[in-house]
C-alpha cells in the first residue's frame, strides 16, 4: 500500500508547480486520501480503486456544476485526487483500474537491478501483472501506514510549500510589530516639526 502521506504529497506538489492556490492544492490532495477510506468498510483496494466506478462520481459532479465555475473547478481538482491516487496504487500493488468492465487487477511492476562483477551489469525490467479481483471483507489488515522512506519523500516533496508558508508568516509577523513603530515614530515626528 502506498502510504497515505505519499498520497497527500505527490498531489500537492504536482499541483502546487502549476502555481494553483494553496486551499484548492489541499482539498485535491485530501481527497486523493479517500479512496483508502475504503479499509473503514473492511475491504481494502476495493470498487473505490476502480476509474469506471470513480467516473461514474465525477461525471455527473462535473455535468451539476458545469456553469459554477467555482465549484466545477473543485470537481476537478478531486479528479485529479483521485486519478493520482490510482496510479500510485497501480505501479505498488494489484489495482482493480477497470473494475467491474475488468474483473482483474492491475499491477505495473518495475524493477532495475544493477550488479558490479567483473562487467557491469542490468537485470530486471517491467512487467504488467493481472490477476483476478477479489473485493471481499478482511478480519484484518495489515498495511504499512508510514514509513521512513515516505516520510523523507514527503518531506523534500513538500519543504518548498511549507517554507513558503513559514517565511510569509515570518515576514507578516514581522510587519506587524513593526509597523505600529513606524507609525508611532510618524506621529512623533510630525509632532516635533510642526510649526510653532
Ligand atoms: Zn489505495
Amino acid at each position: 500500500m502506498v502510504e497515505p502521506l505519499l498520497h497527500f504529497a505527490v498531489p500537492f506538489v504536482s499541483l502546487r508547480a502549476f502555481g494553483l492556490d494553496l486551499r484548492k492544492v489541499l482539498f485535491a490532495s485530501l481527497v486523493a486520501l479517500t479512496p483508502d477510506l475504503d479499509v473503514l468498510f473492511q475491504v481494502h483496494r476495493s470498487q473505490s480503486h476502480s476509474l469506471i466506478v470513480l467516473a461514474l462520481v465525477v461525471l455527473p459532479a462535473l455535468v451539476l456544476t458545469w456553469n459554477r465555475k467555482g465549484l466545477r473547478s473543485l470537481v476537478l481538482l478531486g479528479a485529479f485526487g483521485l486519478f493520482a491516487h490510482l496510479i500510485l496504487d497501480l505501479f505498488q500493488t494489484s489495482t482493480p483500474l477497470l473494475w467491474p468492465i475488468l474483473n482483474q487487477s492491475i499491477w505495473i511492476s518495475v524493477m532495475l537491478n544493477f550488479h558490479m562483477g567483473s562487467a557491469p551489469l542490468i537485470t530486471g525490467g517491467a512487467t504488467v501483472k493481472v490477476e483476478p479481483t477479489v473485493i471481499e471483507h478482511f478480519t484484518s489488515f495489515d498495511e504499512p501506514i508510514l514509513t521512513a522512506e515516505g516520510i523523507g519523500l514527503s518531506l523534500v516533496l513538500l519543504a518548498p510549500t511549507l517554507g513558503q508558508i513559514l517565511l510569509s508568516r515570518m515576514t507578516l509577523n514581522w510587519r506587524e510589530r513593526k509597523l505600529p513603530t513606524l507609525v508611532e515614530e510618524r506621529v512623533k515626528h510630525a509632532k516635533n516639526t510642526k510649526p510653532r
